[in-house]
């Protein structure tokens, strides 16, 4: 990567927490597009999992990654141990305040701590001019964005868009995890993103009435919970009343131990 770096060549980066699918593809793909060397790496980094998560059962491919990120164009594979990356006496966490607290922060406190940490040594390890996320951790895009302004990390962030099954839901190496009658109810989440979607564009403001509407399309389901259902102002996270400016409907259910997350933006 060093002599790359000094021949001029320009780094794209691609964290991931492998089980690649076709959402982790279309952000190696587009790095390759990008950028003359391309780095995936495959960490499924312990400290971003809280007491009780599945860092344990999380799933595991790395044959299988290795080959599909290699199709997809990746040069490098960084895959390294949490031991390497956390050795003994590791002591430094890089924490964003604010925007770290709502959605996915409240129920996974810690979580944003643990990604904007390894995120920052990725970022140190391997240099990239450029690196990838997904729409679909929408909240992470935004904390990431906000700390590489805030540190002056010398990354520029390049957003991907979600990329869906036919029926709607979103790609997650978690989704293998679905029971059969789980995954045949799992596509609820995107059908009530996009009735509050359509809501909006038929003209409707209030935000209470778009949860209420995602809540009413979950409520299909038998085996959702919900974690949470919000409306936020899309760049700075926080709760919205009235939707002014692009907004964010963001869910997080769980479908028995499985947690999904998905989002849509609105623009009004
Ligand atoms: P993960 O392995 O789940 O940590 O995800 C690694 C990267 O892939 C993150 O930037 C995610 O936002 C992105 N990603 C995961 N699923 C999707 C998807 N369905 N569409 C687009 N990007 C995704």
């Amino acid at each position: 990567m060093e002599a790359a770096r000094r021949e001029g060549r320009t780094i794209g980066l691609v964290p991931t927490m492998g089980a690649l699918h076709e959402g982790h593809l279309s952000l190696i793909r587009q790095a390759r597009a990008d950028n003359d060397l391309i780095v995936v790496s495959i960490f499924v980094n312990p400290t971003q999992f809280g007491a009780g998560e599945d860092l344990e059962s999380y799933p595991r491919d790395v044959e299988r990654d290795l080959r599909l990120a290699g199709e997809a164009g990746a040069d490098v594979v960084f895959s390294p141990s949490a031991a390497q990356m956390y050795p003994r006496g590791y002591s430094t966490w890089v924490d964003v305040e604010g925007l770290t607290e709502a959605l996915c922060g409240s129920s996974r406190p810690g979580h944003f701590r643990g990604v904007c940490t390894v995120v920052t040594k990725l970022f140190a390890i391997c240099g990239p001019d450029r690196a990838y996320f997904g729409e679909k951790d929408a909240q992470q895009l935004a904390v990431i964005k906000r700390m590489v302004q805030d540190l002056n990390t010398p990354v520029e962030v390049v957003s991907c868009p979600t990329v869906r099954e036919a029926d709607g839901l979103a790609l997650s190496s978690r989704n293998v995890r679905l029971s059969d009658e789980e995954r045949a109810e799992a596509p609820v989440i995107f059908r009530a993103l996009s009735a509050a979607r359509t809501l909006v564009e038929n003209g409707e403001r209030e935000a209470a009435r778009l949860e209420d509407e995602i809540r009413t399309v979950l409520a299909d389901a038998s085996r959702v919970t919900i974690d949470y259902v919000e409306i936020v102002d899309a760049v700075g996270l926080t709760p919205v009343e009235v939707l002014a400016g692009p907004c964010l409907l963001a869910v997080a259910v769980w479908f028995g131990d499985t947690r999904l997350i998905d989002n849509l933006t609105v623009v009004v």
